[in-house]
């Protein structure tokens, strides 16, 4: 049985910013079922060590590392059989706010220190040296929290092999050369073909550079990534990589996003009987003071960053309000997008929701009652809410960028047989626009709206298949490296 240890800085239902907590609570478990020992590694944030607490598990071990103690939990990842592992380090982790920002939405002063903590501890793992009796063939390391694991493991004549998956390549994890010099690092890092990036410290060129293999989570974004204009300045570095970089696009917890049995909803329907998703609408209009009128509804929920293309929305809301439709929004992020989004809301008070925050259960109810769901990013390495949206029978019209083109096919390009949604090429909001237009006019021919919903309904969007693809490159990199 090959043995991954996967190390991530969120992991879904314990601590979650974004589309890699679900992945890291998914794609385990569902490697689990395909017979690989995966074991999750995750810093101890306090929602995480009160969880392993509850559950009446225990510190396996405790060591040192520099000036702090350090202890390693055992228990299983909550409503699976997946082994976790929790860094407990307090000084560093027990804090409140979201895992790399405190209350007030900035990044903690010292999110250097506390990954290469956490990536000292998931190379000692590794290597066998952190005093607990289960050791990986493998290392999964996931976004620049965990890029300095394959650095700290390239020292060990006998490492396990090492995956590297790039979640958003925007996010980088850059620090100062004062900062590479605190962490102690050794200098010969210090290169350009190494962890120096444009003059400062870069945790993601690390796995980047030092794993055996890269992944990224859609075959699109995996081509994307190697150009400038979604390279990040990393596309030189991926294109002398590209040999060892593959796209796998990522599925969804089909029992958690199931429309027959959602326990957020109210109503329940699948592709063969539609009806009740109209009463979704209903419920979701009432709960949110709309009018309830029969849409159409367009939704988005996300995180209010440019990336998320939430300036193009907000600068064709007004037209597409006047004549008619209604917006629910739901998310958090910058005001320069919070605050237009406040205004619209005051002007169309019954045509236009917006809720500023995190809310789960909301969501489920947005995806199920809304007509349309808008995802015009900038880019997009996978994203979720499509595939939620497409397996809940509300039409995606979205930018034909990374894992959105991999997912949504426009009957423009793929003729009606094949449609599931809308896809504009161009970045901007006249086509964005353009191509709701055309959504709405389809809206309008109940057949062909239909039929884009059972193209949607009847595609697999499960982990199964995905992880497979994962198993088969696991297996690659063990025979490679001969373990
Ligand atoms: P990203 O990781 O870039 O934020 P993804 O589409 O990959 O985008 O994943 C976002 C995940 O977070 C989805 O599961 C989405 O439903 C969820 N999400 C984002 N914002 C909110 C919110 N305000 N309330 C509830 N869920 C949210």
């Amino acid at each position: 049985m090959i043995r991954v240890l996967f190390a991530t800085s969120e992991v879904y239902p314990l601590v979650k910013t974004g589309g890699l907590a679900d992945v890291s609570a998914s794609l385990p478990e569902a490697l689990c079922k395909l017979g690989y020992d995966v074991h999750i590694l995750l810093p101890g944030y306090p929602a995480a060590v009160k969880a392993a607490r509850d559950a009446g598990s225990r510190r396996k071990t405790r060591f040192r590392i520099g000036q702090y103690e350090v202890s390693l939990w055992q228990t299983r990842l909550p409503g699976t059989a997946v082994t976790l592992w929790l860094v407990d380090c307090p000084p560093l982790f027990d804090r409140p706010g979201n895992p790399y920002q405190n209350e007030n939405g900035q990044d903690w002063w010292d999110n250097a220190h506390r990954f290469e903590l956490f990536g000292r501890v998931g190379a000692m793992m590794a290597v066998g040296e952190a005093g607990v009796n289960w050791r990986p063939d493998l290392v999964h390391c996931n976004d620049w929290q965990t890029g300095l694991i394959p650095v700290f493991l390239e020292h060990y004549s006998h490492r396990p092999g090492t995956v590297f998956t790039i979640h958003n390549l925007a996010y980088q994890g850059i620090f100062s050369h004062e900062t590479f010099r605190a962490l102690g690092l050794p200098d010969s890092l210090w290169r350009w073909d190494q962890l120096e990036f444009y003059g400062q410290l870069s945790f993601i060129k690390g796995g980047l550079v030092f794993s055996d293999r890269i992944t990224t989570v859609s075959p699109e974004y995996a081509r994307e990534i190697q150009s400038t204009e979604f390279g990040h300045g990393l596309d030189g570095v991926l294109r002398h990589r590209a040999h060892r970089l593959t796209g796998i696009l990522n599925g969804i917890d089909t029992r958690v996003w199931n429309p027959e049995e959602d326990p957020e909803l109210a109503f329940h329907y699948g592709r063969d009987h539609l009806k009740n998703k109209t009463q979704c609408q209903a419920q979701l209009q009432q709960e949110l003071g709309l009018e309830v009128n029969g849409g159409p509804l367009l939704g988005f929920i996300g995180r209010l960053v440019e990336q998320k293309g939430v300036d193009w929305l907000i600068a064709v809301m007004p037209e597409l309000l006047d004549r008619g439709c209604q917006f629910v929004v739901l998310g958090s992020g910058e005001a320069r997008y919070e605050e237009p989004l406040k205004q619209i809301a005051r002007q169309w008070p019954r045509q236009m929701s917006l809720t500023l925050g995190y809310d789960e259960g909301l969501s489920h109810r947005i995806t199920a009652g809304c007509d349309i769901f808008l995802m015009p990013s900038r880019f997009e390495p996978c994203g979720l809410n499509q595939m939620y949206s497409l397996r809940y029978g509300t039409i995606p019209v979205v930018h034909a960028v990374g894992g959105l083109s991999d997912t949504v096919n426009d009957p423009l390009e793929a003729g009606i047989g094949k449609a599931n949604g809308f896809r504009f090429i161009k970045a901007d909001e006249q086509a964005l626009l353009a191509t709701i237009n055309r959504a709405l006019e389809n809206f309008r021919n109940r057949k062909s709206w239909r039929r884009l919903q059972e193209n949607g309904m009847a595609a697999d969007y499960s982990w199964k298949q995905r992880a497979r693809s994962y198993g088969n490159l696991y297996q690659s990199i063990l025979k490679e490296r001969d373990i």
